[in-house]
């Protein structure tokens, strides 16, 4: 790969989707088939001055054989050690880099019930750093690299270090580097042209969305009130703009919480918990998931939403338009990172308390109070835009507006 552009993706990631300060500790989650770029991202961030760089290695193979074979007791909680190091250091304020690269199969098989154990034991235990994480206490940054399990997934015509390459080409052009360009700049424009809209949404005051589509999605999702729309940029709590994902398309909110009525089809394939779920088929009564099938992963699907009781609702609302770079690339990424960034979207589970005016120094019964759907063991982005989705909103002032015609946005 062209190192010029490899270096430049490090530097974006640490200097804009962390933009990490000086004295500033930073968390770097990688897998070990890629050490070369997590080393890469360990020299941007001490050249811009970072306390210190800890990385959390991880490895697909043991991954596995932890959830298979070890003491079936680690699956009720987190060691205390752990826990310490990573809710201390979001206390901190340090920046958090995840990298997502997996093999989207490789917990084909584990017990869904350890999965569903371990989500509410880690959600327990590991509270402050997912509650710092969901109201932007410190500067979090999803980005991806290609390896081989997954890039093979991702172009099964091609093999190995061929993948490889033309997956490090797409994501590449997914996330605006190219080799003369100023990818800061580009990402500048970028983020300012999703805010725009956001703005506008934010400003229409909406009571209520209407999805239609021909796989027979009919779904009223009705909005908390002092709901705002966000898309691009965060700001951490220490007063610094950050990316949370990259690449990112989405202008997002959450639903309120007892307010979506209807059916709701999927449009891509999710990977979930290590297992691919596709063709999903939602019902939903007064905010609830009452029924959900799916062609494939059902159960997987079934065991998520069961975590606990606040899984089976909404806490996620996204726009996405189908004329988006991801989109048509025509690409099935079996990664939620660009998947989601391909179409429109829900999730089911926590919501982002920045959803709601004020939301992120409320506490968890006052956001109930406002409607949202403040905590649950999951947070799980499905896909459901397609080319023929139209979405017409409803404002609290009555008027009825248009927002997507043939699965993009009219305005
Ligand atoms: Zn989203
Ligand atoms: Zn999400």
């Amino acid at each position: 790969m062209n190192q010029k552009m490899l270096w430049q993706y490090a530097r974006l990631i640490v200097g804009v989707g962390i933009n990490l300060q000086k004295g500033q500790t930073l968390v770097i989650n990688c897998p070990v088939d890629r050490a070369d770029f997590g080393r890469l991202l360990t020299t941007a961030a001490y050249d811009l001055g970072a306390k210190d760089v800890i990385m959390l290695w991880r490895d697909d193979y043991c991954t596995r054989e932890h959830w298979l074979r070890a003491d079936d007791s680690l699956f009720d909680g987190v060691y205390s050690w752990d826990a310490d190091r990573l809710n201390t250091l979001a206390k901190e304020g340090a920046g958090y880099i995840s990298i997502a690269a997996a093999d989207p199969e490789n917990l084909k098989g584990v017990d869904q019930e350890r999965q569903r154990r371990y989500s509410i034991a880690s959600n327990r235990d590991l509270k402050d750093f997912y509650n710092l994480e969901m109201t932007n206490g410190f500067p979090w940054c999803v980005a991806s690299v290609p390896i081989t399990a997954w890039a093979e997934k991702v172009f099964p015509e091609l093999k190995g270090e061929e993948a490889i390459e033309k997956l490090w080409e797409t994501i590449f052009k997914m996330v605006r580097i190219t080799e003369d360009g100023d990818a800061v700049e580009a990402w500048k424009e970028h983020c300012g042209n999703l805010e725009r809209r956001a703005k506008i949404l934010t400003e229409m005051n909406l009571e209520s969305v209407h999805y239609k589509n021909s796989l027979g999605t009919d779904l009223v999702v009705e909005l908390p009130e002092n709901c705002r729309w966000l898309a691009g940029g965060e700001e951490s709590k220490a007063g610094h703009k950050f990316v949370a994902n990259m690449p990112t398309e989405e202008i997002f909110s959450a639903p309120k919480r007892d307010g979506v009525n209807g059916v709701l089809y999927s449009a891509r394939p999710l990977v979930l918990n290590g297992n691919i779920v596709d063709k999903i088929r939602f019902e939903f009564e007064n905010g609830k998931i009452v029924k959900a099938t799916a062609e494939k992963g059902e159960e997987v699907l079934n065991k998520a939403l069961d975590t606990d009781e606040n899984s089976r609702f909404l806490g996620e609302i996204a726009l996405v338009p189908y004329d988006s770079p991801i989109s048509n690339s025509g690409i099935t990424f079996f990664n939620t990172l660009f998947d989601e960034n391909a179409s429109c979207h829900f999730a089911f589970g926590e919501a982002y308390p920045s959803s709601i005016e004020g939301g992120d120094d409320m506490t968890e019964e006052e956001l109930f109070e406002h409607g949202i759907n403040a905590t649950a063991g999951v947070h799980v982005d499905f896909m459901v835009g397609t080319a023929d989705l139209s979405i017409t909103g409803k404002t609290r002032d009555g008027k009825e507006v248009v927002i997507f015609e043939n699965g993009n946005f009219v305005f």
